[in-house]
């Protein structure tokens, strides 16, 4: 059963009011023994920043910063943890970091807008190992705009910026991540984008009207590009508020089958950046299996399972190399 999960932000947590404790030894969603109990093949680190906490400063220079502390902190948990955990910019260092009975860590940024107009941080990134972008968190940002329950905003796309950043993501081989953008920056991108393109950590709006899932038309549109969508865990993008239950995402896994096919699905927690739920049928990974087994119980195949588990990614990473 092996696992890649595209989205965490334990990074967020582990740099802040987690300080002093580390990977293998922390109460967090997302640890070394959970991933060994879950079988991760490979866990996606997102290196996220809110605009908020800096908007009193230097705003999106200050996201920058703190990025970069995020990916100091990744460094120092791998030089910690290299018998378990290693760094993966590709398919080929997946599989060959578990050859070795070692754990992936694949490194990513929550919020475009730390590029604040600056192409050549595009390069700084890749060169820190960066291998997937979510363009935008819930803000503007010099690429374009989010996710929002504002019809008028929903509707902007990508800046002129952000079009020649989707590409130079492109020819970089860089994933761009769709999740938090809005419905014009998501078509924009479909359109503009050279290489895959994801939606890490977003479900069904036909299941839940929430603004950061995709409609039927999103998921068709992706799945025609040859992407995929990760499953989210947090009940108010499942429908369900304050609980993650198994059973609402056993249905939203279904639908994008329905709708995307069944290389679209796979999965994208969002583990530890989950807040005010009351209950989780899976608060952490050392629950994975529970999900493995409902979705058996619906009657998907050990093929489909698989393809959901790490497949459908793997196919996505191996177009980096
Ligand atoms: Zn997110």
């Amino acid at each position: 059963m092996n696992l890649i999960d595209m989205h965490c932000d334990t990074l967020m947590r582990l740099l802040e009011e987690k300080k002093g404790q580390n990977l293998e030894n922390t109460d967090c969603s997302i640890s070394i023994p959970g991933m060994k109990k879950a079988g991760t093949l490979a866990q996606f680190f997102a290196c996220f920043t809110c605009l908020e906490d800096f908007m009193e400063t230097d705003g999106y220079e200050g996201c920058y910063r703190q990025v970069l502390k995020m990916v100091s902190l990744m460094e120092e948990q791998l030089a910690s943890f290299s018998d378990t955990l290693a760094p993966a910019c590709s398919f080929d260092e997946i599989m060959e970091n578990a050859s070795k009975g070692k754990i992936s860590a694949v490194l990513t940024v929550e919020e475009g807008g730390i590029i604040n107009g600056k192409m050549k941080r595009l390069n700084t990134l890749y060169e820190k190992g960066i291998r997937l972008m979510t363009l935008m968190w819930n803000y503007e940002n010099c690429l374009g705009y989010p996710n929002s329950r504002d019809a008028e905003i929903m509707k902007k796309g990508l800046k002129p910026f952000g079009v020649e950043a989707v590409e130079r993501m492109g020819e970089l081989k860089m994933l761009v991540d769709v999740s938090h953008a809005s419905d014009g920056t998501f078509y924009d991108i479909i359109r503009y984008a050279k290489g895959p393109v994801v939606a890490s950590h977003s479900n069904c709006r036909a299941l839940c009207a929430h603004p950061r899932n995709l409609s039927d038309g999103m998921i068709r549109a992706l799945a025609d590009k040859g992407g995929i969508a990760g499953l989210n865990f947090y009940g108010a993008f499942l429908g369900t508020e304050k609980d993650s239950k198994l059973e609402e995402m056993t249905a939203h896994i279904l639908h994008m089958i329905r709708v995307g096919g069944k290389e679209f699905p796979a999965i994208g927690t969002d583990f530890d950046g989950i807040e005010g739920m009351v209950h989780m049928d899976i608060p952490r990974a050392e629950g994975m299996k529970k999900l493995w087994e409902a979705l058996r119980k619906k009657g998907l195949s050990e093929e489909q399972l698989e393809l959901i588990w790490c497949g459908n990614a793997l196919r996505v990473l191996k177009e980096l190399d």
